[in-house]
């Protein structure tokens, strides 16, 4: 009996050891917006470090109207009010300057409470040269034309640099560089504690972009998948096949998105890893024609097989 004692003590620090414990989620991820144009409303991922008061956006296509749908929902059991969410953002992660990522922060600012712009250094003098200009709209960073009012303070990130702490979040953030159409994007690894999520802004195959950027992204976040650290990869499939290379315009398909997952497998060495590793596609834009794209691309992405795809909601809740 003593034995049996001591193995049922021992049983979870073993588990723990091999990996086939299953771990307390490390993450909160409630997608304000998933659409990639067109129809409203688009980009803007709400994530917060399990149990911390404050969190990130990654994007901000969407906020304010959105944040009230989610509250209706009831995704925001701790705050009362579209303030009190709006408060508990610490600071906006923009992948890129592209309406459909910004959107909802410009239209929000003059609710907002101070905030830090986190992104790469083009991506944030894109944002203050073209709308926070006194001439889309009132200055309300800390760059470029005066008066400035302040509320934003950009901070540039070194693409692929050490982790920068996010204040009040218990989370910290490494961008990395993508190519959209030739126009830079970002990658954003949002470490909580040994834990990781990582969140993509719009991205061609690297193939079709005569670019290196995901590859390198890949052989990034490789390791931390092996080791089972990551909690998810949030990557768009913006049409469903077939689409022509020359009309990809920076983006992928579900085909392009295997393609590349499967290079990430590669790396990763680990079949059993990568099968559960959670890949939550959005920014599907909505088809001209009458069928559904998301449908689609949802179907598409099933034939693929093998990996564990979830094309995300609006207004969902994700435990990570
Ligand atoms: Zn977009």
């Amino acid at each position: 009996m003593r034995y049996r004692a001591y193995a049922r003590a021992l049983l979870p620090a073993l588990l723990l050891l091999t990996g086939a414990a299953p771990s307390a989620p490390a993450f909160d991820l409630v997608p304000l917006g998933v659409n990639g144009g067109v129809e409203e409303p688009t980009s803007a991922y709400h994530i917060t470090a399990r149990g911390a008061r404050s969190g990130v956006m990654c994007d901000a296509g969407t906020l304010a109207a959105s944040i009230d749908q989610a509250r209706r929902r009831g995704r925001y059991p701790r705050a009362a009010s579209r303030q009190e969410v709006m408060t508990s953002i610490s600071a906006y992660l923009i992948t890129h300057a592209h309406l459909d990522h910004v959107a909802g922060l410009v239209l929000a600012s003059p609710d907002d409470t101070k905030k830090d712009i986190m992104a790469l250094a083009p991506v944030n003098q894109a944002i203050a040269d073209h709308y926070f200009n006194w001439s889309a709209w009132p200055n309300m960073g800390d760059r470029g034309a005066s008066p400035r009012l302040a509320l934003y303070h950009y901070r540039d990130l070194e693409p692929g640099g050490p982790p920068t702490a996010i204040a009040g979040t218990g989370m910290s953030v490494t961008a990395y560089r993508l190519s959209h159409a030739g126009s830079p994007s970002t990658a954003f690894l949002l470490q909580n504690g040994s834990e990781a999520l990582l969140c993509l802004g719009d991205t061609g195959p690297d193939a079709v972009e005569g670019s290196t950027r995901l590859n390198e992204l890949w052989r990034a976040v490789a390791p931390l998948a092996r080791q089972g650290r990551l909690r998810g990869i949030v990557i768009e499939a913006s049409y469903p096949d077939p689409v022509p290379d020359a009309r990809l315009y920076g983006h992928l398909t579900p085909s392009w998105l295997g393609k590349e997952l499967q290079t990430l497998r590669g790396m990763v060495g680990d079949d059993t890893r990568m099968k559960a590793l959670p890949i939550l596609v959005t920014h599907i834009k909505p088809s001209r024609t009458s069928r559904s794209s998301r449908v689609d691309v949802s179907r598409q992405l099933k034939d693929l097989g093998f990996f564990n795809f979830i094309v995300l909601r609006q207004g969902r809740a994700y435990a990570l």
